[in-house]
């Protein structure tokens, strides 16, 4: 019988924040693979708990993944954790659950503590519709291909970012999202120093630019407003089916081609151009 692997979230800050059934899966693992086995050390120690370690990190995942994957094969359980925060989520993971699942594998995800989950339920911006960005890339052309590929997005946008990056992707941010775009940079999540500054891309500037930025930040950024749709009246509908009679439509095909241009229903085109005549 092939064993489990289970993705185990942990602090991102506050050691608090440790769940039983966490604490239970790193129990009762027969092994944990851990992004950096000496941040997981300390967690361990804090926990009480002894147990075999293996590194599974972004530069080691290929050929460790296959050894992970063979232990499970026969029949031993693994927890995965990163260093902080939820496995797989802009961490090493992703591949070990698709071998995993590739594989037929039970992969049992745990929940738990996600900087990008606390960013949004603390940043106060719309939280219906979202999508989380991850890491803009460090090369300036990239990072703004991305982000003029999100310029009409709706929803809430989230963002990781590391502290020293932080003025470039608001500057980034601010000249394709426009500067009164508002931001919520949330600041050292469940640790001593945690802060929320709500404000907008053009503040936030002003704000790091005098006091650096430190810590850790996510980044939540409201989505752009709909655009406005031109409302068009009878009168309007109207003209336009003349028009296009004039050039030739017939009625049918002249309501037909200003309801879709108009965006209106053609029974409305029609009595317009019926009580216009
Ligand atoms: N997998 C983790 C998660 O989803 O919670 C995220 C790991 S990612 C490598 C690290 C990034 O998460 C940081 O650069 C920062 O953007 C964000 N982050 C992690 N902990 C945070 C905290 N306590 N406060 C604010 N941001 C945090």
């Amino acid at each position: 019988m092939p064993g489990m692997l289970y993705l185990v979230p942990t602090p991102i800050g506050n050691l608090g924040d440790i769940s039983i059934r966490c604490r239970q899966a790193l129990e009762e693992a027969d092994f944990i693979a851990a992004e950096d086995t000496r941040v997981t050390l300390k967690l361990l120690n804090h926990l009480g708990i002894k147990k075999n370690l293996v590194s599974y990190y972004e530069h080691n995942k290929a050929q460790k993944g296959d050894v992970i994957l063979d232990r499970i094969l026969a029949g031993e359980t693994c927890a995965l954790v990163s260093d902080a925060g939820s496995p797989a989520i802009s961490d090493p993971g992703e591949e070990l659950v698709k071998q995993c699942a590739e594989a037929g594998i039970t992969v049992c995800a745990i929940p738990g503590p996600c900087a990008v989950i606390t960013a949004l339920s603390i940043s106060g911006q719309s939280t219906g519709r979202f999508c989380f960005e991850g890491f803009l890339s460090t090369a300036k052309k990239s990072r703004r291909e991305h982000l003029e590929a999100l310029i009409g997005e709706q929803r809430t946008m989230i963002f990781y970012e590391a502290p020293h990056k932080l003025l470039s992707t608001l500057e980034d941010m601010a000249q394709v999202f426009g500067s009164e775009r508002p931001i919520s940079l949330c600041r050292e999540l469940t640790k001593l120093h945690e802060e929320v500054v709500r404000t907008t891309l053009g503040d936030a500037i002003e704000l790091y630019t005098q006091q650096p930025p430190k810590g850790e930040f996510v980044l939540v950024v409201a989505g752009a407003q709909p655009p406005v749709k031109e409302e068009f009246t009878a009168v309007d509908a109207a003209q336009r089916v003349k028009q296009l009679m004039e050039e030739g439509l017939s009625r049918k095909d002249a309501v037909k081609q200003t309801a879709k241009e108009l965006d209106l229903p053609k029974n409305v085109v029609y009595d317009a151009a019926l009580n216009a005549e």
